[in-house]
């Protein structure tokens, strides 16, 4: 047998793929290749060199070029990701795909990492001197008389330079450099004394450097979580390591980097989807080569190199955004720490809602909990009250006690959030007269009427339609929007309380960039205001004078047949609540619902959130569910029913007789058409991790060769946090 490479490459299979070494160089494991594929060529990286073709090789192809004389992927990462590939039943080579920026990906020459940059030359600062040049040309020497300027900083500056720069190029007045590395910010920001509570997290934590230890950092909004963070990142840049520090959204990314950036004073990385590509690629490469120490990213971040690893924190790791829920479905939570234990780091998980993932680990001893119990801003926690909706007589969905305090609080000068999770006008279009209402045709989910748009939009498949003028079922003209949206919410408290004026944040609202800061910006601090708002309101900027969370319309969330509904809804409710009596004036929480006595609802508010999550976990652990039982669902869709059902009956005959696993299904998906495509789902869940790999591994492979699988889009999905 001829020694050969054993490559991954970016296809949705189950395989590696066998190459003879390259002609020119030595190619080790987590170097790229560029190889010959079907037709064409492809970018791989080499995840096993110097093997034994398998048996039956033939006709084995020659890899075309070493793309990296030594490794790109350290062996850590190499190792993590073989690890994930293997735990979520992916794809191996989209593991390795998901790990690189995608400009390291193509078959290139590496970016540099520092930016480029425009400066002048001797010649340049001559002609500048001497007036030979005009208009553009001149403004652009004019810029770079006072030092280089990266094409970002020019785009702000000048409007129109790169012709400019490409003839003053030719003509040798200008050249293309690289900076300096970015230079350290001169003013660093003094950390506040630490409380006795976060100086025990950080000592904690410290004291766990050079080994895996993971920490559980439970502390409410407000509570001094980031200035851990901080404190730990220090500590870890004084012993000249690196710290990878994940968050759940872009959005909360610029202040959380202003704020490390002043405090730190090193450059911070960022990583996250909204970059470009090169920006991405460099940020990567300069953690790889060390010249970076700290890395601020969203889920994939969690892929960056770390070759002088010293801490990783993932905060609200409770999000479902760490997620990722096409293609690869991997867990960033769960890889950070399974980094951890191979880097030998500790790994600092932080949330004020704790998921009970996490929560079980510590009270398996898994994890050592660190608590942060009191706020150093704000002395009152807010006080929270549940209104009961039944019988009231209810304005736009908004009962007269919940109307009264907003009343209140404005004509005290001070600011209120009405909390709704739902988006656009009304959830639902209905014909008074004979019942008919508006429904997308490829979901048969009800279309939601966005008002300002004059359109239906459907939220799952983002169908939109004209609002009909009149009923096309009876021809009445008596459309009447049913329930309540941010859009008519807004109208309406517009309406009620026309002096104040109302902001509505959500996705519509805040579509440009910025646009969410922008908003509450606009906010004037000392005047009274509503802000009415989606989830996206959750998070983000201190209001000192919002005094009022008002939360309306969760009572789906208490009726939903998924088992993770009410988990979500008591973090949504804290985190919301946690916006209230930030500062030194008190805070308020009303709730209003149609079912004030529900268990969740009683726990979260007489006793915390904690009591609640203790109380939802004892019910998962009696119903073996997550985290107490371990699932694997098999989705599949298809344009035919049919076709989804012959491939879920096979795929679950397909599956061994075995003890160890339950199988539910095959059943209809909770939405069962989405998109016009008809789907289905197959879960098989196990009281154990090891039992439900053993018997799903080889089933997976399996699946491939199903004939009916070629008449079906399929995917498994290990850990699912949707059924
Ligand atoms: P969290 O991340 O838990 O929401 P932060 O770390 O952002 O909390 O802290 C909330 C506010 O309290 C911030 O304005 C922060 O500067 C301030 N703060 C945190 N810890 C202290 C402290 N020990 N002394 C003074 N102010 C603090
Ligand atoms: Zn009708
Ligand atoms: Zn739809």
């Amino acid at each position: 047998m001829p020694s050969v490479l054993r490559v991954a490459l970016p296809v949705p299979l189950p395989t590696l793929f066998d190459y003879l070494p390259p002609v020119a160089g030595d190619a080790a494991a987590g170097s790229r290749v560029l190889v010959p594929f079907g037709r064409g060529k492809a970018v791989g990286v080499v995840v096993e060199a110097d093997v034994p073709a398998h048996v039956g090789s033939t006709r084995l192809k020659r890899v075309s070029r070493l793309l990296d004389p030594s490794p790109l992927l350290d062996a850590e990462l190499m190792q993590s990701l073989a690890w994930a590939a293997d735990y979520w039943l992916g794809a191996p080579g989209e593991a390795y795909a998901n790990a690189l920026p995608l400009l390291l990906r193509e078959d290139k020459p590496l970016p540099e990492t520092r930016e480029p940059v425009w400066q002048l030359t001797v010649a340049g600062r001559s002609a500048l001197d001497a007036a030979s040049r005009r208009g553009s040309s001149r403004a652009l020497l004019q810029a770079l008389v006072e030092g280089p300027l990266s094409a970002a900083d020019l785009d702000i500056r000048l409007a129109d330079w790169r012709a400019a720069a490409r003839r003053l190029g030719e003509a040798g007045l200008i050249e293309k450099g690289a900076a300096a590395a970015a230079s350290l910010s001169t003013s660093v920001v003094a950390a506040p004394l630490l409380h006795p509570e976060q100086a025990a997290a950080v000592d904690a934590v410290a004291s766990a450097f050079g080994r895996f230890q993971p920490f559980l950092l439970d502390g409410i909004t407000g509570s001094g979580k980031t200035e851990v963070y901080l404190a730990l990142i220090q500590q870890a840049l004084a012993q000249g390591k690196q710290t990878l520090l994940l968050v759940p959204e872009i959005g909360l990314a610029p202040q959380t980097v202003r704020r490390l950036r002043e405090r730190l004073g090193v450059p911070i990385e960022v990583l996250h989807s909204n970059l470009a590509e090169g920006e991405r690629a460099r940020a990567w490469l300069r953690m790889r080569s060390g010249e970076a120490k700290v890395v601020l990213g969203t889920r994939s971040a969690v892929f960056t190199p770390m070759p002088q690893a010293g801490l990783i924190i993932v905060d609200e790791e409770h999000d479902s955004a760490y997620k990722q829920q096409e293609g690869f479905r991997y867990h960033a939570r769960d890889l950070a720490l399974v980094r951890g234990r191979a880097l030998q780091v500790p790994v600092l998980l932080g949330s004020a809602t704790p998921s009970l993932e996490s929560l079980a680990n510590v009270e398996a001893g898994r994890y050592h909990a660190l608590h942060l119990r009191s706020r150093p801003s704000a002395a009152h926690p807010p006080q929270v009250q549940i209104v009961d909706m039944r019988a009231q007589r209810l304005e736009h969905g908004l009962s007269p006690a919940l109307l009264q305090a907003i009343g209140e609080t404005v004509a005290r000068g001070e600011q209120v959030l009405v909390f709704r999770n739902r988006r656009g006008y009304a959830p639902v279009l209905l014909c008074h007269a004979c019942g008919w209402h508006a429904e997308c045709p490829r979901c048969e989910r009800p279309l939601t009427l966005h008002a300002a748009w004059r359109k239906l939009v459907c939220h799952h498949c983002d169908n939109q339609s004209p609002v009909p003028a009149a009923c096309p079922a009876c021809g009445g003209q008596d459309l009447k929007p049913q329930g309540q949206g941010t859009e008519r919410l807004e109208e309406a408290l517009a309406a009620l309380f026309p002096q104040v004026p109302v902001l509505r944040i959500d996705r519509e609202t805040t579509r440009r960039r910025d646009a969410f800061e922008q908003l509450l910006d606009n906010l004037q601090e000392d005047a009274p205001a509503i802000l009415v708002g989606t989830q996206m309101l959750a998070k983000g900027h201190d209001l000192p004078n919002l005094t009022l969370v008002a939360i309306v319309g969760v009572d789906e969330g208490l009726l939903s047949v998924d088992f993770r509904a009410s988990e979500r809804l008591a973090q949504l409710v804290v985190q919301v609540a946690g916006r209230a009596g930030r500062a030194r004036k008190p805070g308020r929480v009303v709730l209003q619902t149609h079912h004030p006595d529900h268990l969740l609802l009683r726990h979260l508010l007489a006793q915390g959130y904690a009591a609640a999550a203790k109380a939802l976990l004892a019910e998962r652990r009696q119903a073996g569910l997550p985290p107490c039982g371990h699932q694997v669902l098999l989705r599949c869709d298809a344009h035919q029913r049919a076709a989804v059902d012959a491939f879920l009956s096979e795929a679950c005959a397909a599956l061994p007789d075995s003890d160890a696993v339950q199988i539910a299904g095959p059943m209809p998906a909770p939405m069962p058409l989405r998109a016009g495509r008809q789907r289905g789902q197959l879960l098989i869940e196990s009281a154990s991790r090891r039992d439900l790999h053993a018997v799903v591994r080889p089933w997976a492979l399996h699946l491939t060769q199903l004939p009916s699988a070629r008449k079906v889009r399929w995917t498994l999905d290990v850990d699912p946090i949707d059924l």
